[in-house]
């Protein structure tokens, strides 16, 4: 077995420290009563990042790879697979970076929700340094601002209602007709589309 197709979820990181989305009670959903949101998912709803940005900022904080999580287990294994050659590409549903902290490269990683490493400006759409819109993010707690149009930047995390990246569609027809093995692991499969 030679390409090995790995579907992964919040369940890979949860030992990590993350919480992962949906569980009740304590899933993050179920614990973001502090930021007063209208409902839970609102913390990544255009609209309302539009008029409130605070809540996806503090997340974004807290989640931010490299700052308060180590990848696991799960994610060596992953590595592993990487190293020997026989990690044809990971799907992950996980917008932590722990694949990439872990050692998997880039080119053999989809991440079909997104990723911190690239921002865009949310009306005009024209992309925004990454590592300043880290700075800002980080350092001052606030959304950056587009200087093309002062429309406000966000990290390409995948909102409600934003399609999934290019390269999920790009790559998941043919990853899906080649692979040798596919593994699916720490998902309930319930988040569409995935
Ligand atoms: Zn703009």
């Amino acid at each position: 077995i030679q390409r090995i197709l790995v579907l992964s979820g919040a369940g890979v990181s949860c030992s990590a420290g993350i919480p992962d989305f949906r569980t009740p009670g304590s899933g993050l959903y179920d614990n973001l009563e502090k930021y007063n949101l209208p409902y839970p998912e609102a913390v990544f709803d255009l609209g309302f990042y539009q008029s409130n940005s605070q809540p996806f900022v503090d997340l974004a904080k807290e989640l931010w790879p490299g700052r308060n999580h180590s990848p696991t287990l799960s994610h060596s294994f992953l590595a592993l697979l990487n190293k020997k050659g026989k990690l044809m590409r990971n799907y992950t549903q996980n917008i932590d970076g722990l694949e990439c902290l872990a050692g998997v490269s880039e080119e053999h990683i989809v991440e079909c929700h997104g990723h911190f490493r690239t921002s865009a400006c949310i009306d005009c759409g024209i992309p925004f340094d990454g590592k300043e819109a880290r700075d800002t993010i980080l350092n001052l707690s606030a959304a950056p601002i587009c200087p093309k149009c002062g429309g406000l930047v966000k990290p390409d995390i995948v909102f409600f209602g934003e399609s999934l990246p290019v390269r999920f569609k790009n790559l998941l027809h043919k990853d899906l007709s080649t692979n040798d093995l596919l593994i699916v692991m720490g998902t309930s499969l319930k988040v569409a589309p995935v």
